[in-house]
């Protein structure tokens, strides 16, 4: 909850997604069983680099998606699984780091004491919502549950300053619903209303659980529908915030008391604990104006059923199994259309990584990720930001007041690579044994503390967003670094036994990404330092504009399931991202071959092997309620469209696989922004 405004900005590859069942390791480079060779490129192909594996890979019970970067995932979940339990067995050799990731593992398996211990963590907090006697009185509880990371009406924290991005400061955001996103609450669609009625029912059934009669739990979950309804008005949709300048408005505190007096936020800030600050961003002003109303025309009891609904909701996966198993009914089976819980051991090392993520990540790094993985990874960013480096001097729509600005800010982009420099400590976080909910508090707690002792403090370059064995990548514009945690650093995606074009096809193509989200469309707003400025002549942005619109209409011409669209305008930085880096990782690589045309490999020439090591890290299935859960809210496109939409738009794919003028993978127009 205390990472807000980051999270709105930072853009990576692809939405967090929860784990599944074991798999066998990849073979190095390309997988030639994943192949249909029986497809046509020029036609489709995402059919031709992932045809076999399609047929071959059912989603597993456990999972709404599955695809080679979940295969990934499953291997680092099963090396966790292994790190946690040596961890967990108590010992007295067992190092500090050790002691806190296994008896937090060890609490978080133990189903035993969380069944016996039934509402008995959580009863002290009901008990305290229960005793609320006046609007004005619910402040010490608004406080302890934002501590304690409950989505309770708004999220608060810290950020850096969009303006001045070498400083911390204090940021309060739209939040407060538990649907995934304000669209799910105003649409008018049959899917929509269906979807609004099973949320209503399993908000009607958690409260049922704690103990309500029927008819109470069935009008508390109205009033809380009531409340998330009003709060979705006020928000603004996904689209508009990936626009930095709608989401930034740094204003007094006095003017935020004076939009939204029914908070008292000079009392809210001291009793979090928060270090004195007289201004802050408030990303979405008129989301305060709203939350303002709901408090004052709500009725208090009401107002106390969402409280009490908001933490239920935020502690249900630590509770005895007929809450996470309501919980997963709705979030998991409606929502994504898994058809069965994890098993526990994988939803302990979720968690664990979640609370204690760079203990867990340094002996993840320790089994998995040496110097050596460090320094060729490190040459392959090098070459691929000379690629760009190439590109934008090549680049015939730029002016020259904007290219030496674009040249500027490339130059000025830091690399992460792999784990952090330094570790977090968690010395600070009481763990023991036999108290999962307490730690999971406890954790929640250290973690939005330290959020908020930065605020007036200088940006932290060195700060992670992610853990270490992540298998994912981002850039983040207001620190202008890309960052790839060790747990991507791996075939498919790279391998050192691999040939160089299938290298350079995945992960050359995902730091080519990365650096691309620099110069999207929401990217190209920051400035070599991280501010939000303006650095753009008004015809170059007007070219920006045009170019971007090309894949705008582009990917919203493609329908994941008949009758659903790509949402083009969200995806567009993805997309911008995609398109890219693609180009880039193929300048990278056709500059290492210096002219020397390599022999063919499996059959398959140098460019074709790189284009299917592309190809090949997107094939990915997905169930119908997943499809549409990702098409409202995901900024990236499914796996299909990442590739045919990408290489439909580049010649040097059409000259690869002789290609001609009206097949489907030759796009005419073609799209290019960078
Ligand atoms: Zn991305």
């Amino acid at each position: 909850m205390f990472r807000l405004a980051p999270a709105l900005l930072v853009s990576s590859l692809l939405v967090a997604q929860p784990p599944a069942p074991a798999s066998k390791p990849a073979p190095p480079g390309l997988d030639l069983q994943a192949m249909d060779p029986s497809a046509n490129p020029c036609q489709d192909f995402y059919q031709y680099a992932c045809g076999g594996w399609l047929a071959s890979h059912p989603i597993p019970s456990d999972r709404s998606t599955w695809g080679r970067f979940d295969e990934v995932q499953e291997r680092n979940l099963a090396t966790l699984h292994q790190i946690l339990e040596k961890a967990s067995a108590p010992s007295p050799d067992r190092d500090a780091v050790s002691q806190k990731i296994g008896n937090y593992y060890a609490a978080c398996m133990d189903e035993t004491a969380i069944e016996k211990s039934g509402l008995a963590p959580i009863q002290p907090e009901l008990d305290r919502i229960a005793a609320i006697a006046s609007k004005p009185a619910m402040l010490p509880e608004l406080v302890r549950l934002q501590i304690e990371g409950a989505n309770v009406f708004f999220q608060f924290g810290s950020t850096p300053d969009e303006k001045d991005s070498k400083k911390m400061i204090a940021a309060a955001d739209q939040g407060g619903l538990g649907l995934p996103d304000r669209d799910y609450y105003v649409k008018t669609d049959a899917e929509s209303v269906a979807l609004r009625a099973k949320y209503l029912a399993h908000v009607g059934r958690m409260f049922e659980l704690l103990g309500e009669p029927a008819p109470r739990a069935s009008a508390d979950a109205k009033a809380v529908m009531d409340i998330e309804t009003a709060l979705a008005k006020g928000a603004l949709d996904l689209v508009s915030r990936r626009d930095p300048n709608k989401t930034y408005h740094k204003m007094t505190v006095a003017e935020l008391v004076s939009l939204c007096p029914g908070v008292d936020w000079p009392s809210f800030f001291r009793g979090l604990g928060a270090p004195a600050f007289d201004s802050l961003d408030v990303t979405e002003p008129n989301f305060f104006r709203t939350l303002e109303s709901v408090l004052v025309q709500t009725p208090l009891d009401n107002l106390k059923a969402y409280l009490r609904w908001q933490y239920l909701h935020s502690e249900a996966g630590l509770l005895p199994s007929a809450f996470v198993n309501e919980n997963f009914d709705f979030y998991g089976k409606t929502l994504t259309g898994a058809k069965e819980l994890q098993p526990r051991w994988k939803r302990c090392v979720e968690y664990t990584d979640t609370a204690l993520g760079e203990a867990l990540g340094q002996k993840f790094v320790d089994e998995t990720f040496g110097a050596e993985g460090k320094k060729r990874t490190l040459e392959l960013v090098h070459q691929i930001e000379h690629a760009m480096d190439t590109d934008l001097k090549d680049v015939a729509w730029m002016t020259p007041a904007t290219r030496e600005q674009a040249l500027h800010k490339l130059n000025a982009v830091a690399d992460k690579i792999g784990y952090p420099d330094r570790w977090r400590d968690y010395s600070a976080v009481k763990v023991v044994r036999d108290d999962a909910l307490g730690n999971s508090d406890r954790a929640a707690e250290f973690e939005a503390r330290r959020e908020l002792a930065k605020i007036g403090k200088p940006v932290d370059p060195k700060e992670w967003g992610m853990t270490p064995p992540t298998v994912n990548a981002y850039y983040n514009p207001l620190m202008n670094d890309i960052n790839f945690p060790a747990g991507i650093l791996q075939p498919p995606f790279y391998d050192n036994r691999a040939d160089d074009a299938s290298n350079y096809g995945a992960i050359g193509a995902v730091i080519g990404h990365e650096l691309t989200h620099g110069f999207d469309d929401q990217g190209r707003h920051f400035d070599a330092a991280g501010n939000l400025s303006d650095w753009w002549t008004p015809e170059d942005a007007k070219e920006f504009e045009k170019r971007a619109q090309c894949l705008v209409d582009e990917y919203s011409s493609f329908q994941p399931i008949p009758g659903v669209h790509v949402n083009g305008k969200l995806t567009l930085g993805e997309n911008t991202a995609d398109n890219g880096g693609l180009r880039l990782a193929f300048m990278a690589l056709m500059d290492t071959l210096k002219g020397v045309t390599p022999p063919k490999i499996d059959g398959l020439s140098t460019s074709q092997r790189f284009f299917l090591g592309w190809g090949q890290i997107w094939c990915q299935k997905r169930t119908e309620e997943a499809a549409r859960l990702r098409a409202n809210t995901d900024p990236h496109a499914p796996g299909e469209f990442r590739v045919n939409g990408v290489v439909s738009n580049m010649p040097e794919f059409q000259q690869a696989f002789s290609c001609h003028l009206g097949q489907p993978m030759v796009r005419n127009p073609a799209c290019r922004v960078w």
